[in-house]
């Protein structure tokens, strides 16, 4: 669809797992069921929300290309992702970057990080002049607050996850991307950076215009600051709208199940393991094989939700949820 930054339009993942010569006896895990939503080509943060293993992370790898859909069509300005990266994939890379929950892998452990900066501005914006690159580099970390005399010349491991997190900032102040997919970006830093984090995507949104698509399995900083959120649920979106509705009243039984499990309304203070730590280690066991892929964990489960899967509904303006509860057709077959 034109028109949008980011579309994804029915997209399912599935993966195969195990099994000997041929596949023979490999299982299929279903990663993403069917999922479409889109980022308008306007400033906006949004909210991908869920616990471990709702399928986040997959959207995140979509989106940057490194995994291609089994099925539907995941887009970036109208056309396929796996076109841009036939067709134009410097220009791709510099239009879609990422921020990851440790990007410790992303560095070289052998360069120091101004090293690092200074082959990424060259890779993508062809400045060759060390001594401009680092007047570039050094306005970029004062602009989001940073000390460049404190941490130019250091190595990667001789700076705080938090440190390291900014650093990836800066990199977007340096190179602008569109859409910046940024995956629990403050899910490994203390609160003190976490909060400031935040603030600097912020900045970055007023300042460069840029979208972001900021996955996390906590809605307090999703709160803090995304203009929309998309709850998902193993693998399936289940709940849509404005992140600050959505968490004040949310509606989806599983977005009432995180909400409950915030401790705090404050990103600075909170625990961000609240949620994660809901029980999911045998979060694939929970999931049915049929029907709404919450029913298991459901205190309002009915009839209906063992044999149908819900579609997601319009229930108000910019407020969107899968589930019978909201459904016209729970009334009729309620009603015979
Ligand atoms: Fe619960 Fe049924 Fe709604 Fe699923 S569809 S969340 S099981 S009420």
């Amino acid at each position: 669809m034109t028109g949008d930054l980011l579309s994804l339009d029915g997209v399912s993942v599935v993966f195969k797992i195990g099994g000997g010569l041929g596949l023979i006896g490999a299982k299929h895990v279903v990663a993403l069921n069917d999922v479409s939503f889109t980022l308008p080509d306007k400033s906006e943060i949004v909210a991908l929300v869920g616990e471990s293993g709702s399928g986040k992370s997959t959207i995140a790898r979509l989106a940057l290309g490194l995994l291609r859909p089994t099925v539907g069509k995941i887009m970036y300005k109208g056309r396929e992702i796996s076109d841009w990266l036939k067709v134009d994939k410097e220009r791709f890379r510099r239009e879609v970057q990422s921020v990851f929950q440790d990007p410790y892998g992303i560095y070289n452990p052998y360069y120091k990080v101004d090293r690092f900066l200074y082959i990424a501005l060259r890779k993508l914006l062809h400045i060759n002049d060390a001594e401009h690159a680092r007047s570039l580099i050094v306005e970029a970390m004062r602009a989001l607050g940073m000390r460049p005399e404190e941490l130019l010349g250091r190595y990667p491991h001789q700076l705080s996850g938090g440190e390291r997190q900014r650093l990836m900032l800066v990199l977007a102040l340096l190179i602008k991307p569109r859409l910046l997919i940024a995956d629990e970006p403050v899910s490994m830093i203390d609160a003190s950076l976490r909060a400031i984090f935040l603030e600097n995507l912020l900045e970055l949104k007023n300042k460069l215009g840029l979208s972001c698509l900021y996955i996390t399995h906590d809605l307090i900083t999703a709160n803090y600051v995304a203009d929309r959120a998309l709850v998902l649920c193993h693998g399936r979106l289940v709940e849509a709208g404005k992140s600050e509705e959505v968490i004040r009243d949310p509606l989806h039984p599983y977005t009432k199940l995180l909400v409950d499990s915030m401790l705090l309304p404050d990103p600075r203070s909170v625990n961000v393991s609240s949620v994660a730590s809901l029980d999911v280690r045998r979060l694939s066991e929970l999931k049915p094989e049929r029907g709404c892929v919450f029913r298991y964990r459901c205190p309002y489960a009915m009839k209906i939700c063992e044999d149908k899967e819900p579609v997601l509904n319009d229930v108000g303006r910019d407020r969107r949820v899968a589930c019978f509860l909201y459904s016209d057709q729970t009334i009729s077959t309620q009603l015979g």
